[in-house]
């Protein structure tokens, strides 16, 4: 429903963005007994998961989040068998393109990176060691321990030390495919963090089982948000309500005010927003130092995303 009352409304707790982070806690809190209110600025629930259709054709794309992993992301797909919906199987038998710096495009069937001529691939293997160690269970907080400074550097930085302009430039376009940033901006501990936790470069940039592109949902993902959603008593979703102020109060709680002068308050707030936005909302008191550092210098991934659809399935 769209907020539109200007009466102040008494909650346990208001959750500030309706993806799936805010919708998931907003569910966990109303099974807990507590009455929950969510406050989205969009006129949507789903955040960065949005499934919509296309004019022209039959059937539903993604604009945002696209595919589960049952092993790595057992929570969203036992969320999903649970809210009934249906999955099907990215089909991993494709081929695979890669287009140069030059422009020309090189394809290979069955190789993950196609070699166009003149190229050497070793140059990179210092980059896929590590990649290699990051995968087994070397501790990413101890940079040292793996051959990379302890003294953070960017991604563009090492490669520069370590590899070949091809690669480095190769190895950099994939960073921006896997985190929306250039590697000129990625930290290398970050970037190493990030692949690790995501279970490794073959996992994240691979199709197919045992790969993150692995299971669609037939009915969207956004489906996945709208179950939370309906599980909600109604009313507790409210789109359209940018939170712009927090101010705790000397009673404990705390004051929750939107854009479209909707108050609320609450025993507990919960942020489920991305953490570059919290700038969007005055904080009283305002936000420890260290909190503001990460909120000031947070940067989001930036991604346009084209899609195809062919009358016919294409065979090779
Ligand atoms: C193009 C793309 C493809 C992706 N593909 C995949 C994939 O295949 N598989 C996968 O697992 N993940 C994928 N992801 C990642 C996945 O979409 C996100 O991790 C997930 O949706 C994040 O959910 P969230 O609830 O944490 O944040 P969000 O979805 O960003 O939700 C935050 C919500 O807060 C709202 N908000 C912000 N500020 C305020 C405010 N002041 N007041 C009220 N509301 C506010 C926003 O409008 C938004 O709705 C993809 C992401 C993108 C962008």
């Amino acid at each position: 429903m769209n907020g539109n009352s200007d009466q102040q409304q008494k909650v346990d707790v208001v959750v500030v963005g309706a993806g799936f982070s805010g919708l998931q806690a907003a569910h966990d809190i109303h099974q807990a007994g507590f009455s929950v209110a969510v406050l989205e600025a969009k006129s949507r629930i789903g955040g960065r998961s949005y499934t919509t259709s296309l004019k022209t054709e039959h059937g539903l794309i993604e604009l945002g989040a696209t595919w589960i992993n049952e092993h790595t992301q057992p929570r969203v797909f036992e969320l999903a068998k649970k809210l009934a919906l249906d999955f099907v199987e990215q089909n991993g038998q494709t081929k695979s393109v890669i287009q140069d710096f030059s422009g020309q495009v090189w394809s290979e069937r069955g190789e993950l990176i196609p070699q166009p001529p003149g190229v050497d691939y070793e140059d990179a293997f210092p980059f896929m060691e590590l990649m290699e160690k990051l995968q087994s269970t070397i501790n990413v907080t101890k940079p040292g321990t793996i051959g990379v400074p302890d003294q953070d550097m960017t991604v563009d930085e090492w490669l520069r030390q370590n590899t070949s302009q091809w690669n480095r430039e190769f190895i950099s376009n994939g960073c921006a495919a896997l985190v929306g940033r250039d590697a000129k901006e990625l930290g290398l501990h970050y970037l190493m963090d990030y692949i690790k936790s995501g279970g490794g470069l073959g996992h994240l940039a691979g199709e197919g089982p045992d790969t993150a592109q692995h299971l669609k949902i037939k009915q969207g993902t956004s489906a996945i948000a709208q179950g939370l959603a309906d599980a909600l008593p109604e009313g507790s979703v409210l789109t359209n309500s940018p939170v712009t102020a927090i101010t705790q109060l000397t009673s404990g709680g705390v004051h929750i005010t939107t854009k479209n002068n909707l108050t609320f308050e609450s025993r507990k707030v919960i942020l489920a927003i991305p953490t570059n936005t919290y700038t969007n909302i005055s904080f009283t008191p305002p936000l420890p130092p260290a909190k503001r550092t990460i909120v000031s210098s947070t940067k989001p991934g930036i991604y346009a995303k084209a899609i195809i659809t062919y009358r016919r399935p294409l065979v090779a």
